[in-house]
């Protein structure tokens, strides 16, 4: 067996110590005699996962009592629609884009009601956060929304928008769990865990408990309805049941890891070997303006996209795989989300010194 060093951006990397325990656990979970995932969602055996995972996850966030924890499915995709359907009070909410994903959950919100975008970094190819200190936020909006860490630009806000009193929903697929955050400052926190937790299909939902209601927009599913899962512990229907079983792993993981400060730590030093490089290379730069620098998710471009594609193919020989800029910006993207150890950036950033050598 031989594992890669995986820069994917989603889905990525897991802590290889989780991975071997749910292979330990495969065949027979805990004297049970079954997979997780062959076990009802009913059973005692399961109830103890879910509820555990929650609580771990209360405590690693610090998440308070007035706020409901969810866990679904659909994707951070689907809560583009769920947002709006739910919150939507007034028809009207402002967003923040700061690219393709809040572009994406502004425009799924635009079917619903009326979106007044209030800022945006569109102009330089959303390679910055645009200064939200003092933004003409509506006077009715129902929410202000941003997405907090750009996956697919690497931009990320490192202070969160003055709302002027608006609720704040917070996508944060890419960022989840990467540092300490305070929950009170958000109406809702939602990502999809394949970027930073767990397999993809399951999302969680940190949603303060005033917004969840039964004043919803007409003709919302019940399965769209924050209060259907609510009111049933995530439990409504069947789960993701074992998706959340490795991410109650994760948590477990990153609390044994020192939790979030210390993983706030640890991703600073690791983007740091990897910034570092970049900014005194004279082959690769970073492509973002450097405060507002994701420490998850690092592009970065030779300026020749031959040399690029050159740099991807020699890096997959290497043993560096997924490496390649998203679709829609080019060049190169390193994700180095929780469990990428900073090993593998100092490898990266060896194998970078390399082939900048052997090619410039
Ligand atoms: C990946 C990603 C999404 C989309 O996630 P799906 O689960 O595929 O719908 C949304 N927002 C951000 C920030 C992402 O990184």
């Amino acid at each position: 067996m031989s594992r890669v060093y995986n820069f994917s951006a989603g889905p990525a990397v897991l802590p290889e110590e989780v991975l071997r325990e749910a292979a330990e656990e495969m065949l027979d979970y805990q004297g049970t005699g079954m997979s997780v995932m062959e076990m009802s969602h009913r059973s005692k055996a399961y109830k103890d996962i879910i509820e555990e995972a929650e609580a771990d996850l209360r405590d690693l966030m610090g998440i308070p009592d007035d706020y409901e924890v969810l866990f679904l499915q659909g994707g951070a995709s689907q809560q583009f629609a769920m947002i709006p359907m739910n919150l939507m009070k007034n028809k009207t909410a402002d967003y923040i884009v700061t690219g393709q994903w809040a572009k994406k959950a502004s425009e799924e919100a635009g079917k619903y009601g009326r979106v007044n975008i209030i800022a945006s970094s569109a102009d330089k190819t959303f390679s910055y956060i645009p200064d939200c200190s003092d933004l003409p936020v509506s006077e009715d909006a129902d929410y202000v929304y941003i997405c907090e860490n750009n996956t697919i630009y690497g931009t990320k806000y490192k202070e969160l928008p003055n709302t002027k009193g608006k609720i704040l929903v917070a996508d944060v697929s890419s960022c989840f769990l990467s540092e300490p955050v305070d929950v009170t400052k958000y109406g809702v926190i939602y990502g999809g865990v394949q970027k930073n937790i767990g397999p993809a299909g399951t999302v969680i939902v940190i949603i303060r408990r005033d917004l969840i209601t039964e004043d919803v927009l007409p003709g919302t599913p019940t399965m769209l309805k924050y209060k259907t899962h609510a009111d049933a512990g995530s439990l409504y229907n069947t789960p993701p049941a074992y998706g959340i079983y490795i991410c109650g792993k994760v948590f477990k993981w990153l609390k044994k890891q020192g939790g979030l400060a210390a993983m706030k730590e640890k991703n600073e030093k690791k983007a740091k070997i990897l910034y570092d490089y970049l900014d005194q290379s004279r082959m690769f730069r970073g492509t973002v303006e450097a405060k507002d620098r994701s420490l998850m998710n690092v592009p970065f471009v030779t300026g020749d996209e031959d040399l690029d594609a050159k740099f991807v193919k020699e890096a997959k020989a290497a043993g560096f795989e997924n490496l390649k800029g998203h679709r829609t910006v080019g060049g190169m993207r390193a994700s180095i989300y929780n469990a990428m150890p900073a090993e593998g950036v100092e490898a990266l950033v060896a194998f970078m010194k390399k082939f900048e050598e052997e090619n410039l």
